[in-house]
């Protein structure tokens, strides 16, 4: 070190030591983390270098989570809002590991909030689409004239199960032991109807 950085970094301490006993804080970005006496930072606490990019980078990604809110609010199709809700989710994980992290707080919505909410959401979702997938399976299954179409139909609905327990760790086991008791009951029915016909032949 030579005697004049000895100089400036002792100023340096000096100064620091006259703003603390005034309680004027270092100005630090809260994105880059630098600071220093002259830098400047913005209402947000960035400084101005990071200042334009932050917000351009924050308001992209408010808008594509606010665009597939709204798309999980007005589609139909379970696939799509499915979709939706995990890039959503995964712009909040964003929000969070990026800015909120940092402290960065200054936009809406609190991604913590919005993560929870669309997470509970995505549930509700599979459960309403797996019923609505089990009972047309049922209905078909409940319609059919032979025991072994009544089952095919029944194995449906399963594999409708099935496909959801792998896709999205989703289990029901009170739905799937209505099913076999659907299963089991048209067995037994079939059983009866064959003996009966049996009885008078
Ligand atoms: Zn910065």
């Amino acid at each position: 070190m030579s005697d004049e950085q000895r100089e400036e970094a002792l100023n340096m301490i000096k100064y620091i030591m006259y703003k603390k006993k005034r309680g004027i804080k270092v100005a630090q970005c809260k994105y880059c983390s630098k600071k220093g006496f002259f830098l400047k930072v913005s209402n947000a606490g960035l400084c101005n270098n990071c200042h334009g990019p932050v917000v351009m980078s924050l308001e992209s990604i408010v808008r594509v989570l606010n665009d597939s809110i709204n798309l999980i609010n007005t589609s139909k199709n379970f696939n799509t809002k499915i979709g939706r809700v995990d890039l959503a989710i995964e712009k909040c994980d964003d929000l969070i590991n990026e800015f909120w992290s940092r402290g960065i707080t200054v936009f809406e919505p609190n991604p913590h909030d919005a993560k929870a909410k669309l997470l509970k959401e995505k549930e509700e979702m599979i459960e309403q689409e797996i019923y609505v997938l089990v009972e047309k399976h049922i209905e078909k299954a409940k319609r059919a004239k032979t025991v072994k179409t009544k089952m095919s139909n029944a194995d449906k609905a399963l594999d409708e199960l099935l496909k959801f327990n792998q896709e999205f760790s989703y289990e029901n086991k009170d739905l799937e032991n209505s099913i076999h008791a659907f299963v089991h009951k048209a067995q037994f029915d079939d059983y009866i109807e064959n003996a009966e016909k049996n009885e008078f032949k």
